[in-house]
């Protein structure tokens, strides 16, 4: 339900926003058959030149794999018509499918994190945001990657909404179970359709042994001959993809861009999931951020969006005035992009976006089953932030704001080099 409400407020306002469906498909062997055997082979045999395609999908070395990350384009780029309903309420139709950017990277040289979403994104948005579309919201299945409890999640979308001086940005996704609805999840079967049968070799040219499997080599060596063979497999994927349409609209599969803006995940990670307060003293720029998210930041279960303020005293948001005026002055009036309430005319209905988006916001939690992060509530001091459990509430207002309260009297006694380092 509240996806309904974002895509309606990104289609209200289609000149300044992008709106992307985010998900990563099943990983793609390499040295075997590339997508299971159970795909149907959709091409026709001549009676004495039957198919020679291996018999078994066993993988081979360890991260011999590619993982395809896809970003689907979903925004109008005319203004949308309303449309009514039956019980009569005017609706923003939104779009369900647009071109599709499939992003392909080897496993073993990079694993899938949140940092790889944000260097993908910071290239596909760059034109994008070019043209004055400074609102991106992201739909996706609240993965690992994506998990808005996660602070360095919260940190990396702050990182795109800054380098790429956004207005607003949201990262939404679909309730536990209802992620096939996610419009990206079409495209899974005709890409695994168009490579079946198909398999990208894991040995170098004139070999039979993977180099992972071959004894004698260095690791510098494994990792220069499986360099080529993995560029080689990317490519050729590209070369499968990038004919395709999906909807009427273009594929475009890539590798990686060689552009990284951002290379310092672990540590990140390790600081913002593990850190102490003390730790943050040494990344000040780190602990900014933490700052930043607290005043412009909205996290409610399974969504956080972060967008610009219009305080006098905000020196970033001053030094970087708001584009989508309109749009944001609409949130800054109500308190947020509207969340869904009970039309207190009919039983079981929730208001319209339409009528939601003309009175003040109601707290995400107030009418939706009560979850466990809703019994610990959010911030007192910055209200956007909803506590997603009990040491994110301990660490958010020692981190954040330096506080020392402790919920339970502490009776150890603090060893003197302790006390004295305060
Ligand atoms: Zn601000
Ligand atoms: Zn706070």
């Amino acid at each position: 339900m509240p996806i309904r409400y974002r895509m309606e407020f990104m289609t209200q306002f289609w000149r300044n926003s992008v709106a992307l469906s985010s998900d990563t498909m099943n990983k793609l062997c390499i040295g075997t058959l590339a997508v299971s055997r159970y795909h149907q082979l959709r091409r026709y045999f001549p009676v004495n030149d039957t198919p020679d395609y291996l018999d078994h999908d066993f993988p081979v070395g360890n991260g011999y794999k590619i993982t395809p990350v896809g970003y689907m384009f979903l925004q109008p780029d005319k203004p949308s018509e309303l449309t009514r309903d039956e019980r009569g309420d005017y609706h923003f139709s939104f779009p369900r499918t647009g071109p599709l950017y499939m992003v392909n990277r080897v496993q073993k040289q990079s694993p899938l994190t949140i940092e790889c979403h944000v260097n993908d994104l910071l290239t596909i948005l760059k034109e994008e945001v070019s043209q004055g579309k400074t609102m991106v919201t992201l739909l996706t299945d609240n993965g690992p990657d994506w998990n808005v409890k996660s602070w360095t999640v919260l940190f990396f979308v702050l990182r795109i909404f800054k380098e790429l001086n956004l207005d607003y940005s949201c990262l939404t996704s679909y309730a536990p179970g209802q992620s096939a609805y996610n419009p990206i999840e079409h495209a899974w079967s005709p890409l695994s359709r168009k490579l079946s049968g198909v398999t990208f070799p894991a040995c170098a040219e004139g070999e039979t042994v993977p180099p992972c499997n071959q004894t004698g080599l260095s690791e510098v060596e494994v990792a220069e001959k499986e360099k080529v063979i993995f560029t080689n497999a990317i490519e050729s994927l590209n070369h499968f993809w990038n004919d395709m349409e999906f909807d009427g609209f273009p594929v475009r599969s890539s590798g990686v861009s060689t552009e990284q803006k951002f290379n310092d995940y672990e540590l990140i990670h390790n600081l913002l999931s593990k850190g102490s307060k003390s730790m943050f003293r040494d990344h000040p720029d780190v602990l900014e951020g933490l700052r930043f998210i607290s005043v412009h930041g909205d996290r409610q279960p399974g969504e956080f969006s972060i967008r610009k303020c219009t305080s006098r005293l905000c020196d970033y948001c001053l030094a970087h005035p708001i584009k989508a005026t309109e749009a944001l002055g609409l949130l800054e009036s109500i308190g947020g992009v509207p969340n869904p309430f009970p039309n207190g005319s009919i039983d079981g209905a929730f208001a319209s976006y339409m009528e939601a988006a003309q009175v003040q916001r109601v707290p995400s939690s107030v009418n939706l089953p009560p979850t466990k992060t809703s019994f610990l509530g959010s911030c007192s001091k910055c209200s956007g932030y909803m506590y997603m459990s009990r040491v994110d509430k301990l660490r958010h207002d020692a981190i954040v704001h330096g506080s020392h309260k402790r919920t339970q009297p502490k009776l150890n006694i603090r060893s003197p080099s302790k006390v004295s380092r305060r």
